[in-house]
C-alpha cells in the first residue's frame, strides 16, 4: 500500500479526533481544518514561516483524510496502530504459525493457550492480516507467523 511509504504520523491527533470517531466526525473534522489551512484562506500579510506551516498542516490534515476517509486504508492503518500499540506493551512472548494454533468450532476462531491460563484467539477473518495477537488475560504477545 502507498502509504506505508509515508512517514509514521498520528492521523487522528492531526485531525484532532479521537481513534474511536466514526467517519463522519472525522470528515467534519477535516473539512474544517482543510478550510482553516487552506493557502487560499490565508491573509497576504502573515509572515512568510506561518504561510509555510499552515501549508504544510494543510498537506498533513489532508493526508490524514486521504487515510481515515477511506475504509481500506483506515483499517489498514487501525491495525498497524493496535500493532505498535501492542509492541510498545512488551517483546513478543513466542511466534506461531497459525497452523499450531487450535481451531474453535464454535466462535470460528484460531485460539493458543498462554502461560497465564488466558487465551490468545484470532478470528478466521482476522487471522489472514493480524501479526500480533494480545492474550485476553495478562500483557504477553505472540506473533503469528505467515508462510511465504
Ligand atoms: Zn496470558
Amino acid at each position: 500500500m502507498a502509504f506505508e511509504q509515508l512517514p509514521k504520523k498520528d492521523w487522528y491527533s492531526i485531525l484532532g479526533a479521537d481513534p474511536s470517531a466514526d467517519v463522519s466526525d472525522l470528515k467534519q473534522k477535516y473539512q474544517k481544518l482543510i478550510l482553516m489551512y487552506h493557502p487560499d484562506k490565508q491573509s497576504t500579510d502573515v509572515p512568510a514561516g506561518t504561510v509555510e506551516e499552515c501549508i504544510q498542516k494543510f498537506i498533513e490534515v489532508d493526508q490524514a483524510w486521504k487515510i481515515l476517509g477511506n475504509e481500506e486504508t483506515k483499517k489498514e492503518y487501525d491495525l498497524q496502530r493496535h500493532e505498535d500499540e501492542l509492541r510498545n506493551l512488551g517483546p513478543v512472548d513466542a511466534q506461531v504459525y497459525l497452523e499450531e494454533m487450535s481451531w474453535n468450532e464454535d466462535d470460528h476462531s484460531f485460539f493458543l493457550s498462554c502461560r497465564c491460563g488466558g487465551k490468545y484467539s484470532v478470528s478466521k477473518d482476522e487471522a489472514e492480516e493480524v501479526n500480533l495477537i494480545s492474550c485476553d488475560t495478562c500483557s504477553l504477545i505472540i506473533e503469528l507467523l505467515h508462510y511465504g
